[in-house]
């Protein structure tokens, strides 16, 4: 119920209709109306607020009509793809990614600039004030930071990046935004991945609302989504499902403790064990999918994908979520790897019994994440800043 002065019933108003182009544009004034629930000559007065300020564009386009109707062109509205007001950056454990994004971008990453991330906070800075030279101009209003490991997104630090040490020791916001001088927000790096899933056109047309993400990469993170927000907890630490520990693993993990799971999955992990399988050790990533082609999925990589499966089947059975995404690396081994693991996640979730439990690859958006997040933080705040 929204009983507030004019001023945040505008601003809700707005929000409202930029979230429905979101997730349906092309949209006709008149989809959008009936959309967001308000009268045509309300909606029709934001939509003309939105397009002066460059935040909505229109476009000739026949009007979606139902079956055997005939299509009248009309002037359809999207998000504005015409500027680029966002500066976007992928402060990744091995490159640092940077592209330009407009607001009505959703689709998967193409970033423009990459670098070799340094190993320290000076010479991170004075690389990117570097790769800002090519993708940099006055149409940019903010920075929107795509970061590793335990994030405060509200305090703009980095409390715990086990793969980037040099990170717990900066306020990363005060840092990128010396060198881009504009506003800047950061977003955890797998929360970006959940918010991009949320943005997207599901190629099927289904889209999603609650699911729970699990990115495989130089670590293992998650986050989850419920009706259609990014879940948030109550400290700044949530989906951090690569430190459960497993009973018998002696591996040492960058977060300071023994055992944890994400030693036997991530990057590092899976080429630790296929190195011993094969008594070699100048192994890829590309040598172990070559490998997994040939033998299939051998036991030491069938222990490995089921111990990870146990973890994400008791955050899913916690949380009553019906659908998990599998995201990053395991997508470049055979597909083989990635049935064994749903199976597995499949077999350990209680839900199955009553109803369809789904474990999925997928891309990662996390570029389309950071732009969803920059609208709702930056183009469309509210009163709340967290969403
Ligand atoms: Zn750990």
């Amino acid at each position: 119920m929204m009983i507030g002065r004019p001023a945040s019933l505008r601003r809700y108003n707005k929000r409202a209709i930029v979230r429905a182009l979101m997730r349906s544009a092309p949209a006709s004034r008149a989809d959008l109306a009936k959309q967001v629930g308000m009268s045509q000559v309300t909606a029709g007065k934001i939509v003309d607020e939105l397009l002066a300020e460059g935040i909505v564009e229109e476009i000739d386009q026949p009007a979606p009509t139902g079956a055997g109707k005939l299509g009248r062109p009309g002037r359809m509205l999207r998000l504005s793809t015409s500027r680029a007001p966002f500066l976007a950056i992928q402060l990744g454990t091995s490159n640092t990614r940077l592209a330009r994004a407009p607001i009505g971008s959703y689709s998967e990453d193409q970033w423009t600039v990459t670098f070799q991330t340094p190993d320290s906070a000076s010479a991170w800075k004075r690389q990117l004030k570097e790769a800002c030279r090519g993708v940099m101009s006055d149409e940019v209003v903010a920075a929107l930071v795509s970061v590793p490991g335990v994030v405060d997104e509200r305090a703009g630090r980095v409390l715990l990046a086990p793969n980037l040490r040099w990170l717990d020791s900066v306020n990363l916001i005060e840092l990128v935004g010396e060198v881009i001088g504009r506003r800047t927000t950061l977003l955890q790096e797998i929360r970006a991945l959940a918010y991009g899933q949320l943005a997207v056109d599901p190629p099927d047309g289904e889209r999603l609302s609650d699911f729970l993400l699990v990115d495989f990469g130089d670590g293992l993170g998650a986050a989850a989504a419920v009706g259609g927000k990014v879940y948030v907890g109550p400290l700044a630490l949530n989906g951090e499902l690569g430190h459960t520990p497993v009973v018998g693993n002696r591996r040492r993990c960058g977060c300071g403790s023994v055992g944890c799971v994400e030693t036997l999955v991530n990057r590092a992990g899976l080429l630790e064990s296929f190195a011993a399988e094969v008594g070699r050790k100048d192994v890829t990533f590309a040598d172990l999918a070559e490998h997994i082609d040939r033998y299939g999925v051998r036991r030491w990589l069938a222990d490995a994908l089921e111990h990870v499966a146990t973890a994400i089947a008791a955050a899913a059975n916690v949380m009553g979520i019906d659908r998990v995404i599998i995201t990053g690396s395991l997508n470049e081994l055979p597909a083989s790897v990635m049935e064994h693991l749903s199976q597995a996640v499949i077999n350990g979730c209680l839900w199955r019994r009553f109803g369809k439990m789904i474990c999925h690859g997928a891309p990662r958006y996390r570029l389309a994440g950071l732009v969803a997040a920059g609208i709702d933080r930056i183009v469309m705040p509210v009163e709340s800043w967290e969403v």
